[in-house]
């Protein structure tokens, strides 16, 4: 029995899912009347765990029929970033930090014009868990600076393929949003509109696929997993980063976690229940850790969820909202030293 869901843009179908995608046990109710704290996309839905403790994926129930999805993400505006316009002298700096950590950390070239004392602002980085965590996606999961093809599935705005260029990758990328997908060429990057099954690429043509914040929105995280696979090169490396089920930030707040996105994510995964999908998807070698990536802005977002029931994404910030994000990201960060799995993402790869 399918309802379905009146949105701004036509009838999303939905299918009631009680049981595990990954196990196929029941999954007891974890948080009734979940709703879209963000965008404003109607519905109100439920997010399921599984009871099998090994396994523990947490998933939306009901599940959006795939065909229909395109019409939430009307409201998803997730991907966007503004390439026009001189940045904040607070963002400038921001990025001369990143740049320097890079330069310190993995020989990253430093961008010619900078002086040369500017890189030892990176270890200014060291302070930031949070940020550092995200300078170091996907750079600390290759376990060289080697080249190749690289393709980034889901790639937004085009900067982490643009930072990959940098480093002397050839990349590609594929994105559905037209609108970051015309940031992204701006840069002089190559993209293709759609999704990774409408794109004619030959098996094994890539060494790496870079997938952020994608795994936990498709239907069928092996069969998407499997269709990376076969894209790469034997020896190829995938690597992937979602939000983590087991966080400090979902511990805490628990259905005000904002990493939970009803209803765009799909399935919640943990370290244990991610390696599975990626040896199921044909992955040898695989590597799971948890990591502080962007958990200042998990923690910000999640407690004006639990304060006003709805947060806005892109507001600006005080200066006490950000030493608030700062401070909850160090305590995440010195926790991962007597929990490994607190981490408010799983960053992941796998060999081919
Ligand atoms: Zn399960």
């Amino acid at each position: 029995m399918s309802l379905t869901i009146a949105t701004d843009f036509g009838e999303v179908r939905a299918s009631p899912r009680s049981s595990c995608y990954l196990c196929g046990s029941f999954g007891r109710v974890l948080y009734e009347n979940a709703r879209d704290v963000r965008y404003g996309c109607p519905g109100i839905w439920t997010i399921r765990r599984c009871s099998c403790k090994e396994c523990d994926l947490l998933w939306l129930d009901p599940a959006p029929h795939e065909e229909d999805i395109a019409l939430l993400y009307g409201y998803f505006r997730e991907t966007h970033e503004d390439p026009q316009g001189n940045p904040s002298p607070l963002r400038a700096i921001s990025k001369k930090v990143t740049r320097g950590y890079l330069a310190l950390k993995y020989d990253y070239p430093f961008p010619c014009g900078w002086r040369r004392w500017e890189r030892w602002l990176g270890v200014l980085a060291c302070l930031h868990p949070a940020r550092r965590a995200d300078a170091d996606f996907p750079f600390a999961e290759l376990s060289t600076h080697t080249t190749g093809r690289l393709l980034d599935v889901g790639c937004g705005g085009g900067t982490t393929m643009k930072l990959m260029q940098e480093w002397g990758w050839q990349v590609e990328g594929v994105d559905f949003d037209p609108e970051a997908i015309e940031n992204a060429r701006r840069k002089g990057l190559t993209v293709h509109a759609g999704s990774l099954a409408e794109q004619a690429f030959p098996d094994e043509s890539f060494d790496v696929v870079v997938m952020s914040h994608i795994i936990e929105h498709v239907h069928d995280p092996i069969a998407f997993l499997r269709h990376a696979n076969r894209l790469l090169r034997p020896g190829g490396r995938i690597i992937l980063a979602t939000p983590n089920a087991w966080s400090l930030g979902h511990r805490l707040w628990e259905g005000d976690w904002v990493s939970l996105a009803t209803p765009y994510h799909l399935f919640i995964f943990n370290p244990l229940a991610l390696a599975r999908v990626l040896h199921e998807a044909g992955f040898s070698r695989v590597f799971c850790s948890s990591e502080p990536r962007w958990a200042d802005q998990a923690f910000v977002a999640s407690r004006a969820v639990r304060r006003l029931g709805h947060y806005e994404p892109h507001s600006s910030q005080s200066m006490a909202l950000r030493l608030y994000g700062w401070l909850m990201a160090s305590v995440e960060w010195l926790c991962l030293g007597l929990r490994k799995t607190l981490g408010e993402e799983i960053v992941a790869y796998g060999i081919k």
